[in-house]
This record gives C-alpha cells, sequence and structure tokens, in this order.
C-alpha cells in the first residue's frame, strides 16, 4: 500500500513521525482528507483532532492550531502545541476548561475573552481526542 511522510512539529520539538496510508485534518476553511500523491498545498488548521490511518489502526493528534503544508510524498504539520491521544493529561485538561469556564462567565472587563475562549477550545479537543485513543 502507498504511503506518505507525515511529520507533526511544534516549538518543543517533533511530536509524530510516521510513514502512513492516510491524514484527516480540520482546516480553517472544512475538513481534509490526504492520501498519497495529493496536490501540493497549505493551510491554516483549526485547534482539532488530527487523524492518522497507519498499518490498520488509527492514531490521533490534538493540535492546537497551526498549519499544513502538504507535498505529493510528505505532509507536515506546524503547531503550536500537539499531543498524541494516549500522552493527553485528562486531569490536566479538565483544570483548564474549568479554568476557562470561569473566565468566560466572570462578568468583569478585565478578563480576556479571546484568550479564555481559544484555551476553553484546547482543553475540549485534548479531552475529545484523549476519549479517542
Ligand atoms: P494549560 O493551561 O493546562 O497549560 P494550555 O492550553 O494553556 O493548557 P498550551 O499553552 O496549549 O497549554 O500548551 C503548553 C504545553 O503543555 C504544550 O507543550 C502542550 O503540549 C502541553 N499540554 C497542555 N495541556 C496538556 C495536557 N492536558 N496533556 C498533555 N500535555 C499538555
Amino acid at each position: 500500500m502507498k504511503t506518505i511522510q507525515v511529520s507533526i512539529v511544534t516549538p518543543d520539538g517533533p511530536v509524530y513521525e510516521k510513514d502512513v496510508e492516510m491524514v484527516s485534518v480540520k482546516a480553517e476553511s472544512g475538513e481534509m482528507g490526504i492520501l498519497p500523491g495529493h496536490v501540493a498545498t497549505v493551510a491554516p488548521l483549526q485547534i482539532s483532532p488530527v487523524r492518522i490511518k497507519t498499518g490498520g489502526t488509527t492514531d490521533y493528534v490534538a493540535v492546537g492550531g497551526g498549519f499544513i503544508e502538504v507535498r505529493p510524498d510528505k505532509i507536515t504539520i506546524l503547531a503550536p502545541s500537539a499531543e498524541v491521544a494516549s500522552h493527553i493529561d485528562i486531569h490536566r485538561a479538565n483544570e483548564a476548561k474549568r479554568r476557562a469556564e470561569r473566565r468566560l462567565d466572570d462578568k468583569q472587563t478585565h478578563v480576556d475573552f479571546k484568550r479564555a475562549e481559544l484555551a476553553l477550545k484546547r482543553a475540549v479537543n485534548r479531552l475529545n481526542v484523549a476519549n479517542m485513543k
């Protein structure tokens, strides 16, 4: 079976590197399914799960946004944060979710709502991906 190399990289270093059969991501413009030989493209990603089909199993990685670069033989995802499902700390994500929800409920004007919204999205995405493993 044909494969495509995928690398997921964060400021802390590489998080995932494998030859795989298919990658599905949520770009800002919508879902993208990428098979070997895909036309070259670059797209911004949502805070979302990346689904990777490899050797009869599916791996899930939570990405905190960033970009995907597709070339016919290689996919690179550059993200501010990324965690493989099995490495997600569920307790930490639940705490982050609670903190963000508290901030969003706060009526004080000093709260940075956009920041809290993004933190909530990251936490919910991590909890979802942790459940997919
Ligand atoms: P927190 O408030 O818990 O730090 P956050 O969304 O602000 O969450 P980020 O700034 O996105 O955290 O990530 C900081 C670093 O911590 C990254 O390396 C990220 O992969 C890691 N990280 C954050 N939350 C988790 C988690 N629940 N499980 C595993 N790693 C995590």
